[in-house]
């Protein structure tokens, strides 16, 4: 394994004020348990019941984000930990995560991921929505959740020019945004594979797997 290795030379490349969520979902405790000592302490999982698992049975400094989709009915395995949920894409999400929140006392923290890519596949929700959230009340009276920045996922696509203006309006609205609520921090853009471009459009938190744990076995 040369996890720290990788890790080490990644962190170098990446200017200081982007956060590195290493996403080990696949990869064993070992692994996960390696970049730990090298130093790496916020990690990203995409499945709950994977996500618990590691944090049972991993140091608790570790700071664990849910980057996947949110099934609703998730979330409760995950309140009492959780640091960063990445892929809220409506309200009823958030009035759960709420909820969740109240019951373990804790604000818990979400990014609002955002349809950035013109591929089907990909969640998110439209730009006009995440405005009309913003600009109603409904964050102010949900009390356990702290809404602190947006998500995007560009498409999947060797048209980088494309990847790269995808990336652009999404930092467009997190500007607009963050101008009428300065609560916001968090820019979440960039994996393995587009992370750079992610980066010179303004993102500052990348979600990297591959490129620091190796390869996936299968496509999760
Ligand atoms: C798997 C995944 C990543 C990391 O992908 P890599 O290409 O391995 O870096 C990032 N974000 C999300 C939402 C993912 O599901």
């Amino acid at each position: 394994m040369f996890v720290k290795e990788k890790l080490h030379s990644f962190l170098e490349n990446i200017p200081k004020n982007v956060s590195l969520i290493a996403v080990s979902k696949t990869k064993p405790v070992a692994d996960i348990q390696e970049a730990y000592e090298a130093g790496q302490r916020f990690f990203g999982e995409n499945k709950v019941q994977e996500m618990v698992n590691k944090y049972e049975a991993l140091p608790k400094d570790i700071q664990w984000h849910m980057i996947g989709h949110v099934q609703r009915n998730k979330i409760k395995y995950m309140a009492h930990f959780v640091a960063l949920i990445h892929g809220v894409d409506s309200v009823k999400t958030l009035q759960e995560i709420d909820k969740q929140g109240k019951k373990h006392n804790r604000v818990i923290r979400c990014l609002l991921q955002a349809k950035i890519a013109t591929e089907e596949t990909k969640f998110g929700m439209d730009f006009e929505n995440i405005r009309d959230i913003f600009h109603s009340e409904i964050l102010d009276n949900l009390k356990n959740v702290q809404v602190v920045g947006l998500m995007g996922m560009a498409s999947f696509s060797n048209d980088m020019l494309n990847v790269s203006r995808e990336f652009a309006s999404l930092k467009s609205l997190y500007d607009e945004l963050k101008g009428e609520d300065l609560r916001l921090s968090v820019l979440s853009m960039g994996m393995s594979g587009d992370y750079k471009i992610a980066i010179e459009n303004g993102s500052n938190m990348v979600r990297v797997g591959s490129a620091i744990f190796g390869e996936r076995n299968y496509i999760a």
